[in-house]
């Protein structure tokens, strides 16, 4: 059998390894999206055949690669994760695809990110599990189609718009997952306290909570700061008082907010009276990134209500105004 010149990209070590859920029932919260899947699991198990390709999208830290390895766990299978960006040539894709047992999960994170003639390799690959590699070189040059095993891709995106049709089209689920609530962040920091042997009462898990933006990545980073910052004043544990002291050090404040949060806020205040602006006269005023804008900060900020995306730009909303300590204008008051 002819073997592709291949690397075979090695499961990464993921320094939340520790932290991550094993199981869906471990897993809080997303509770309409876990039924969904154990449906798609429980089924697949009893057809005895591998997962549909899942494409899970929304913000960074919300839990999709935890997802897939679980999904893997349930299935009794593995999972390979690799990231679009990585997958430069259409050989670094079919090294990995021919390495995978029949069942196995492939975790393509930020799937949105992967080089078109990459991406066209996968569309037979997840559509009759077959790929065409091409052997020799110049006049000797042969194309070979390899049967694949049947496997489940799992693609992960913060910009599910920035997919092809064609993609898309492929996936048998696209699931969105959401911010979580802070009772459920106030239920994960309070595992992770557990798994850290970090005391805290629950409502210093609260308070951390209602600053973690939704997100469980960045209940888990608070927290650590926070032990942090108890160990340093011999606090035995992480009161409400204690925890609000460390994070207004780390220039969180209560919503959740940091300092980019608060700039971009204060430019399109300050500086455009509440807006439109565009996203790239923002980026430029911020120095950040505006794809970094769009999918690690205004996702929150919309979803606080502080925000709004309208075609001629970006409008600071009521509530910005008021949160920055500013009296918003007539005409944003309700
Ligand atoms: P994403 O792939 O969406 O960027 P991850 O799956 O890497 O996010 O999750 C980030 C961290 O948050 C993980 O270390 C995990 O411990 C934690 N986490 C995510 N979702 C949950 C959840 N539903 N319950 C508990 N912990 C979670």
């Amino acid at each position: 059998l002819l073997k592709p010149q291949v690397t075979v990209q090695e499961i990464q070590v993921l320094p939340e390894d520790s932290l991550r859920p094993q199981s869906l029932a471990e897993y809080l919260g997303q509770t309409e999206l876990k039924q969904i899947l154990a449906i798609a699991v429980g089924a697949a198990k009893v057809r005895g055949e591998p997962l549909d390709h899942l494409l899970l999208y929304g913000p960074p830290g919300l839990g999709k690669t935890t997802l897939s390895l679980i999904l893997a766990q349930e299935m009794g299978q593995h999972c390979h994760i690799t990231s679009g960006p990585s997958l430069e040539r259409p050989r670094d894709i079919v090294g990995l695809l021919v390495n995978l047992a029949a069942g196995d999960i492939l975790f393509v994170d930020e799937i949105h990110r992967l080089p078109r003639v990459t991406e066209e390799t996968l569309y037979s690959a997840m559509e009759d599990f077959r790929v065409d590699v091409t052997v020799g070189k110049g006049a000797s040059a042969r194309t070979r189609s390899l049967t694949l095993p049947k496997f489940t891709l799992v693609g992960a995106t913060t910009r599910v718009g920035a997919l092809s049709s064609p993609l898309r089209d492929r996936f048998g689920l696209v699931q969105r997952l959401r911010f979580y609530t802070v009772p459920e962040l106030a239920h994960i920091i309070t595992r992770t306290a557990q798994l850290l042997t970090i005391p805290i009462t629950p409502a210093g898990a609260e308070t951390i909570a209602q600053r973690s933006r939704g997100t469980p990545r960045i209940a888990n980073r608070l927290l650590k700061r926070v032990r942090d910052y108890a160990q340093v004043q011999n606090a035995p544990i992480v009161t409400p008082e204690l925890a609000g002291i460390a994070l207004e050090l780390l220039a969180v404040d209560p919503q959740g907010l940091d300092g980019v949060d608060r700039t971009l806020l204060s430019i399109l205040i300050e500086q455009f009276q509440g807006g439109p602006a565009g996203l790239d006269t923002l980026a430029a005023m911020t120095g950040e990134d505006p794809q970094t804008i769009e999918d690690v900060y205004e996702p929150y900020l919309m979803q606080m209500g502080y925000l709004q995306r309208t075609p001629r730009g970006r409008v600071a909303l009521a509530p910005a105004w008021v949160h920055l300590g500013r009296q918003p204008p007539e005409q944003q008051l309700p």
